[in-house]
C-alpha cells in the first residue's frame, strides 16, 4: 500500500501540468489512476508492482522521467514494466503507433495487463472525454489501432478483455451512428 501511494504521489507531481484532450480538460493524472483501478477490478491478485507501474505508466513517455529514476525511486521490477510500455516519443507518431502493434506479443503478462488495462481506458474516452479536434473517421481508427495492440495482451485477463471488448463496441456503435447522421 505504502509503495502504490508513493506511485500516486510521484506520477501526480510528475504529470501536473499535463491535462487529458478531452473538453472536460480532466487533470492528467486522472487517467493513470483509472488504469490502476481497472486492473484492480479485474485482476484483484495484481502484485502491488505491477499496479505501481499501472500509475508510473507515462511518466516515461510523457514526463521525462527516466527507468532509472523509477528504479531508485521504487525497485527495477516496477521500473522495467514502465519502461516496456513506454513510447519513444523522438519517432513520429505513426511510427509510434506501428510499433506499439509489433512489439504488444513480446511484452511480459505485467506489460501487457497495463497495456491492456490503458487500452480499455483510452477507448472508454472516445465516448466520455473525446479529444478536441478529432472527426469519427479517427475516432474509429484509433479503435481499430487499439484492438490491434489489445489482440496479443488478452491471454492475460480474461475480465479486461471482456470490459474493452464491451467498451470498444460502445464506441463503435456511437460514433458510427455520428457519422451516419453527420453523412445524412
Ligand atoms: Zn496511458
Amino acid at each position: 500500500m505504502q509503495l502504490l501511494l508513493k506511485s500516486v504521489d510521484f506520477a501526480a507531481r510528475a504529470h501536473r501540468d499535463q491535462r487529458r484532450k478531452g473538453p472536460a480538460e480532466e487533470p492528467y493524472i486522472n487517467h493513470p489512476i483509472e488504469v490502476s483501478r481497472l486492473i484492480v477490478e479485474c485482476e484483484p491478485q495484481t502484485h502491488e508492482d505491477i499496479l505501481c507501474a499501472a500509475v508510473l505508466h507515462d511518466v516515461i513517455e510523457d514526463c521525462g522521467a527516466t527507468r532509472d529514476e523509477i528504479a531508485a525511486c521504487f525497485n527495477d521490477v516496477v521500473a522495467d514494466i514502465v519502461q516496456e510500455v513506454s513510447d519513444d516519443k523522438g519517432l513520429p507518431r505513426d511510427e509510434r503507433k506501428a510499433k506499439q502493434v509489433e512489439r504488444a506479443p513480446n511484452l511480459t503478462a505485467a506489460a501487457k495487463l497495463v497495456r491492456l488495462a490503458d487500452k480499455v481506458a483510452n477507448v472508454g474516452a472516445m465516448l466520455t472525454d473525446t479529444p478536441i479536434g478529432w472527426d469519427e473517421d479517427q475516432i474509429l481508427a484509433y479503435v481499430d489501432w487499439a484492438e490491434a495492440v489489445v489482440a496479443p495482451c488478452r491471454e492475460v485477463s480474461d475480465g479486461l478483455s471482456d470490459r474493452f471488448d464491451a467498451i470498444a463496441r460502445d464506441v463503435r456503435a456511437f460514433h458510427e451512428d455520428q457519422k451516419a447522421e453527420a453523412g445524412g
